[in-house]
C-alpha cells in the first residue's frame, strides 16, 4: 500500500514545482528510486496513473533506478553495490529486506560486514518537464 502514499507525495511535490515554474501542462515526470528501497515500480506507476489530475493528465511517469553506495564503518572504504552481481535469491532477499544485506555483503578491502548504506534508499523527484 505504501506505493499509493508515495504516489501522492510525488504528485504533491511535482505540482509545487510545476507551479513555481509556471508550467501549464506537465509532459514528463522523472522519479528516482533507490535500488535498496522497497518499492515496486509497476505498482507505483499504476498508482500514479490512477491519481494524476491536472496538470499531469498527459504526463509520462518514468521510474528510474538509483545505484547504491556502501561505506565500511571500519576502514572507511566506499564501494558501489551491484545487486546484479549477487545470485538471484540473495538479490531478492536484499530487495525485500535491505537489512539482510549485512549478512551477504562485506567490505572489499577489509572484509568487515559492518557498513552503512550511503545511497540507494529513498525515493526522489529527479525532474519534471512541461510546457509554459
Ligand atoms: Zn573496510
Amino acid at each position: 500500500m505504501h506505493e499509493w502514499a508515495l504516489a501522492e507525495a510525488i504528485l504533491t511535490s511535482a505540482k509545487e514545482i510545476a507551479e513555481k515554474e509556471n508550467l501549464k501542462e506537465v509532459t514528463e515526470v522523472n522519479i528516482r528510486v533507490g535500488e535498496l528501497q522497497q518499492v515496486e515500480p509497476p505498482i507505483l506507476r499504476f498508482a500514479l496513473s490512477q491519481m494524476k489530475t491536472d496538470p499531469f493528465t498527459k504526463a509520462k511517469f518514468r521510474i528510474l533506478k538509483a545505484k547504491s553506495t556502501l561505506k565500511c564503518r571500519v576502514c572507511g572504504t566506499t564501494w558501489a553495490f551491484n545487486l546484479k552481481k549477487l545470485d538471484k535469491n540473495t538479490a531478492e532477499a536484499i530487495h525485500f529486506v535491505p537489512e539482510v544485506a549485512h549478512s551477504y555483503v562485506k567490505c572489499p578491502k577489509c572484509g568487515s560486514p559492518d557498513f552503512e548504506i550511503v545511497s540507494g534508499r529513498g525515493v526522489w523527484l529527479e525532474n519534471i518537464k512541461g510546457v509554459k
